[in-house]
């Protein structure tokens, strides 16, 4: 698994070596089963060698570019995960959601503007928010993406299917390392539920340039209770919720309580850790003086 995961994290942001071909030039069997069972056995029976297909905007550039290779993919159109459902209990989200479905769907948008402000700030235009998927972009758990610190910070629970049925983890155990998330063979992520609405929320990233990757991502929720935390993302492998409610008025504790959280800063092509680490506090003030615009 670290072997895997070194590979995906040093090739990700380096551009193809020049001569490459950008074909997949594996022999490649499409599959598009049209039950939850029968996309499980699937993954269990190729699971040295399948992939399950969202948009394709992160895996099949990855193929292209022989970063991954398998000789299965597996595409979920068929199983009805593509929806948003709202009720008294929560807002449960399909792992096939697309950016473009959030930002279209207005009682989403209201009731949780965090996920429409997220997708929003997705680069890469209308063809990456059309087909690129939540599920996609919270299972290739790359640091800097926007989505694993969003829902990390709305505190949703991720239900996944496997071979033997459904089981629920918490966002922040579904992220396990930089590229790396919880799932184990056989298993894929069907959807988000968040149980708890907060009360509001706020988002800042630091990028380079508009059209960059996130350096460091901040989220700030308030919940029942006049809590509030602020989650960072893309500062260390896997999202970091803080618990800010008694420092969030004073700008010296807040500053530290961000700071004391981060222990292991993410280095990657596009910034040290320890630039990371400085910005963190800078985004997370942000997030928190814009959830602070809506509540007022
Ligand atoms: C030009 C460009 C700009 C971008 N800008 C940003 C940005 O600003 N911020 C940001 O956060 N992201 C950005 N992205 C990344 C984008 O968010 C992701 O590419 C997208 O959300 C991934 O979703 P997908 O459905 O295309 O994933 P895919 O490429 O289909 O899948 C990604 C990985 O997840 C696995 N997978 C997908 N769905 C499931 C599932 N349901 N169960 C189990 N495994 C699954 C796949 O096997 C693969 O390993 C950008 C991408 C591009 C190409």
């Amino acid at each position: 698994m670290a072997a895997q995961r070194s590979k995906r994290a040093c090739c990700y942001l380096r551009p193809a070596q020049s001569g490459c071909q950008r074909v997949i030039r594996t022999n490649l069997r499409y599959h598009r089963p049209d039950s939850l069972a029968a996309a499980s056995d699937l993954l269990w029976s190729h699971r040295q060698d399948i992939a399950v297909l969202g948009g394709g905007t992160h895996l099949l550039p990855r193929m292209t570019r022989d970063q991954e290779s398998v000789s299965h993919i597996v595409d979920l159109k068929a199983l009805g995960l593509d929806g948003v459902n709202i009720s008294a209990n929560g807002v449960s989200i399909g792992s096939r959601v697309t950016y473009d479905q959030v930002l279209r769907h207005d009682a989403l948008t209201r009731i949780l503007p965090l996920l429409a402000r997220v997708s929003h700030g997705v680069t890469g235009g209308r063809q990456v928010r059309n087909i690129g998927t939540l599920g996609g972009s919270a299972c290739f758990a790359m640091p800097g993406s926007d989505m694993p610190g969003a829902l990390v910070g709305l505190r949703s629970r991720f239900r996944i299917h496997g071979p033997t049925g459904f089981r629920e983890v918490d966002s922040t155990d579904f992220f396990t390392s930089a590229f790396v998330n919880a799932l184990e063979p056989g298993e894929f992520l069907h959807s988000f539920d968040i149980l708890d609405i907060p009360t509001a929320t706020g988002y800042h990233k630091i990028k380079h340039s508009a059209g960059s990757w996130p350096i460091a991502t901040a989220t700030a929720a308030l919940w029942e209770g006049q809590r509030l935390e602020i989650t960072l993302g893309g500062v260390q492998e896997t999202p970091v919720r803080i618990d800010v409610t008694k420092v969030a008025d004073q700008p010296e504790e807040f500053a530290a309580a961000i700071d004391a959280a981060i222990t292991e800063p993410w280095d990657d092509v596009l910034a040290p850790g320890s630039y990371r680490r400085r910005v963190a506090a800078a985004a997370a003030k942000r997030a928190l003086s814009e959830l602070r615009r809506r509540v007022a």
